[in-house]
């Protein structure tokens, strides 16, 4: 054990040994989050203690998680968080990590929902989420616009332990409806009324994920990330679904992967929606499908 280096050094010899087996480039990046979260310190924090001595106690917990890191985990599982339109969320291997373009998801919903709230001179909009994973957008969703009424749906009981937790801290848990089952069927079960149906759900065709980087396809959750022969089972399946609830929702909000806004605009006009508007990320992919149906 190197006692005696100090946090500095530790840091520099983490950045070369993460350099080696990441090879990437933020190397140096992920070495300061991850002593960040060992040290249980901020950034500044850490740069006023840069030059003392590395904490002798904290050593194994720090040689584990570079070696963590070293295989190829994601960061975030490794610290256990991720933050998501400005709140921190806690991630571990049963949930995706949520992306940065899903918060343009989050967004536009907001923004649709708010316009057809006013439309109809509605006090609340009944939304549920579908593959709510760990919680961002039900959870996300509450915050912002406490008076909608809001429900979230994952297939694994794992993963809505995660949502469930990450609701806990931010005190709504119980302000949010917590379904167990397959897409949209413990609504269809009691023919539920649903304004708005949002989903992320897993869109990468079954093919492409041994393409995927290692951090994914080797530790995030398949069922979040397989979509099937061609990615579009969940979406196939959502639209059928939607037809089967009590009443057409109003809205449907969808995340899409890489190529398939053309395709699920055109399955949503098919049953009956009629402004189709596709959202584009910062990489310039259209990455959301809205479709809305007039009353
Ligand atoms: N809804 C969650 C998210 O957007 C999970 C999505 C998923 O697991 N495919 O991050």
């Amino acid at each position: 054990m190197k006692q005696n280096l100090t946090i500095r050094e530790a840091h520099l010899e983490a950045s070369s040994f993460l350099m080696e087996s990441m090879s990437t480039q933020d190397a140096s990046h992920v070495s300061r989050l991850l002593l960040e979260h060992v040290l249980g310190w901020d950034r500044s924090q850490l740069l006023l203690h840069w030059q003392e001595r590395f904490p002798a106690d904290k050593w194994a917990c720090w040689q584990e998680a570079l070696s963590r890191k070293a295989a190829g985990e994601p960061v975030q599982y490794i610290m256990g968080e991720q933050e998501f339109y400005g709140r921190v969320f806690q991630v571990n291997p049963s949930v995706l990590i949520p992306r940065p373009e899903t918060e343009l998801l989050v967004e536009a919903v907001l923004l649709r929902g708010r316009q057809l709230q006013a439309r109809l001179q509605r006090e609340a909009l009944r939304v549920v989420d579908i593959g709510t994973g760990s919680g961002i957008i039900p959870v996300t969703l509450k915050l912002e616009q406490p008076s909608w009424q809001i429900g979230a749906v994952d297939l694994s009981p794992a993963a809505l332990k995660v949502a469930q937790d990450n609701a806990d801290r931010y005190a709504i848990r119980d302000d949010i409806r917590w379904m167990e089952g397959d897409l949209l069927t413990p609504l269809i079960d009691e023919q539920a009324e649903v304004d708005m149906v949002v989903s992320n759900p897993p869109y990468i065709p079954s093919l492409d994920i041994p393409d995927l980087q290692l951090e994914v396809r080797g530790h995030e959750p398949m069922l979040a990330l397989d979509g099937g022969d061609d990615g579009l089972t969940c979406y196939r399946k959502l639209l059928m679904q939607v037809q089967q609830l009590r009443h057409a929702p109003l809205m449907l909000a969808f995340e899409v992967g890489y190529g398939q806004a053309g395709q699920v605009g055109e399955w949503m006009t098919a049953i009956g929606y009629e402004e189709i508007e596709t959202i584009r990320d910062l990489a310039g992919v259209d990455r959301h499908v809205i479709g809305l149906r007039t009353v």
